[in-house]
């Protein structure tokens, strides 16, 4: 019998040991999460709508354009 509480209390030491361990762990996992990236500034097709980032946008008359053709249909 009193080697069956030894063992219980061992297992109690071990169980709570190990839960503080992964909880610590899951704390180092959300710490890693990369933070996120900055939302992209979108423009919208002058003449058709696409919306596309403004870094890819061609910049014209009225405003930006998805393709030189759709810049050129728009503006002459
Ligand atoms: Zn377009």
């Amino acid at each position: 019998m009193k080697y069956f509480i030894v063992l219980v209390v061992v297992l109690l030491v071990v169980w709570r040991w190990r839960s503080a361990r992964s909880s610590s762990i899951e704390v180092k996992q959300q710490r890693k999460t990369p933070t996120q990236t900055q939302p992209t500034d979108m423009a919208a097709c002058h003449h058709c709508g696409l919306h596309l980032p403004t870094a890819d946008a061609l910049p014209g008359r009225d405003g930006s354009y998805c393709s030189r053709e759709h810049r050129t249909l728009a503006e002459g």
